[in-house]
């Protein structure tokens, strides 16, 4: 078969790879001048980073399984991660059990119920019963005061901004398994990281695909799914030099998001309104190259919703410095929704708005230790995966024959996340196969 894949993501190589090694004819078109969408890189002092801070859990298999089938399983390393908590002017060591039961902010009762519970949501085995609740609403319920005020509900609201109230409980439940699997014993978490950054899985994947014979256009934005009497029979793209060309696919797979996928094509009203009922929150991620680490913390959330942005990761407090020129690499991010002012700002507007709050995790902290910023947004960082969802998910296949779609709305109840992507690639890629 000729297949036309929508792409280079994740999911779109995972999907590449397995077709070319069942025999079929490969190609890709890639919008952005690079490869890896929301795992990509950019160079970091003569080092590769990913746009947006990565890191693996241990219970990620398809992408460890994948990494080991392509001959780079060794690049995989394990790292113990340092988590902290800013809550009310002070930063909390959050990284073990034990920290949570010295966890000052909250009064011994609420720490004690805190721990309590997420072994109760960990033991829950039927993530479907948790269907019709929000994750506000479970929590307010079966945990409720200071543990909720002081340390989900803010963690919600930052991950989620406005919409942190209709995120459906199995997200929650996905996220306490994947952080008790990445637990060794009653220490902190084990985190995976490829020591040449994610371009290591997505180079091999993309060598593969060319080695193979197929074919990854990037800077090529797909325009239009071409269709006749209700199927795809091929793709309208961009070339980098601004002409438009056409190519007949069999089968056509996109990945992009669902807000852009109806553009390319006309859909029927009921798997449109699918597509429609997924928001996206976007991420805004500075990087600072810094000659000093602000803090010792791998992760801190920031249970303070005054401050500007909801997490700090300090990349260089998990990975060796040396790896991007000697740089101390730290994270600023946020999930806004696309129409926020902070998504419309100039990334000097952004730090500048910044800055100032840093010295609240390091008073020593000066603007001349910050050497390089970078800075990236993305727009469909996060779907918004509500309650019911089993019932509202788009299908794969769409109802335009010989089309289908792979995204992040598209994988629950796991958080999105390139495990998931890589499965999810796997799945759609064995099911097009089996259909011929
Ligand atoms: C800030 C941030 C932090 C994250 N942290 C982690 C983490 O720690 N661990 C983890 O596993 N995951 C993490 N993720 C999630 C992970 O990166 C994504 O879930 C995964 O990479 C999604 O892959 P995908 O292929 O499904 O989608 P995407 O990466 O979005 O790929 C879609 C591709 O389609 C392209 N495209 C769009 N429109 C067109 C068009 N018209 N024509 C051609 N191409 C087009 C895009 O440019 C893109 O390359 C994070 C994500 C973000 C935003």
């Amino acid at each position: 078969m000729n297949i036309g894949i929508v792409g280079a993501g994740v999911a779109g190589l995972t999907a590449a790879y397995d077709f070319s090694k069942a025999g079929h004819n490969v190609t890709v078109y890639e919008s952005a001048p690079f490869i890896g969408g929301q795992a990509s890189t950019i160079d970091v002092g003569g080092g590769r980073l990913e746009r947006g801070y990565h890191h693996l859990f241990t219970n990620d298999t398809d992408i460890i399984d994948l990494m080991d089938e392509l001959g780079i399983g060794e690049s995989l390393q394990w790292f113990p991660s340092k988590v902290g908590t800013y809550v009310d002017g002070k930063v909390y060591k959050t990284t073990t059990p034990m920290d949570l039961l010295r966890f000052g902010a909250l009064p011994i009762w609420s720490r004690i119920k805190l721990g309590l519970f997420a072994l109760k949501v960990r033991r829950i085995k039927d993530w479907r019963s948790l269907e019709s609740f929000t994750a506000d609403e479970w929590l307010q319920d079966k945990l409720g005061g200071k543990a909720y005020e002081v340390v989900w509900n803010p963690l919600l609201r930052g991950k989620f901004g406005d919409y942190y109230d209709q995120v459906g409980m199995p997200w929650f439940w996905s996220k306490i398994q994947t952080r008790f699997a990445s637990r060794k014993g009653a220490g902190g978490e084990q985190l995976g990281y490829p020591v040449k950054s994610f371009d290591e899985l997505l180079f091999a994947l993309r060598d593969r695909l060319v080695a193979a014979g197929g074919e990854l256009h990037t800077e090529t934005p797909v325009e239009r799914v071409l269709t006749q009497h209700g199927r795809a029979t091929g793709l309208q793209f961009r070339r980098p030099d601004g002409s438009t060309g056409e190519q007949e696919f069999d089968v056509v797979l996109s990945t992009v998001p669902s807000y852009s996928f109806p553009g390319m094509v006309d859909l029927p009203d009921n798997y449109r309104a699918k597509l429609e009922g997924v928001t996206y929150t976007a991420a805004v991620v500075l990087i600072l190259e810094m000659t000093r680490p602000l803090t010792d913390y791998y992760w801190m959330n920031i249970a303070d919703r005054s401050l500007p942005f909801l997490g700090l990761i300090e990349h260089t407090n998990m990975l060796p410095k040396e790896w991007y020129g000697g740089s101390h690499v730290l994270y600023l991010t946020n999930y806004v929704d696309r129409s926020e002012p902070l998504f419309n700002m100039s990334p000097e507007e952004v730090l500048e708005l910044y800055l100032p709050h840093l010295t609240k995790f390091n008073p020593e902290f000066d603007r001349s230790w910050v050497k390089q910023m970078h800075y990236n947004s993305l727009s469909a960082a996060q779907p918004i995966i509500g309650t019911h969802y089993s019932d509202r998910i788009p299908e794969h296949q769409t109802p335009v024959k010989n089309l289908w779609l792979a995204n992040t709305t598209q994988i629950y109840p796991e958080d999105r996340g390139t495990n998931y992507s890589i499965r999810m690639g796997h799945d759609v890629a064995k099911r097009i196969l089996a259909e011929g």
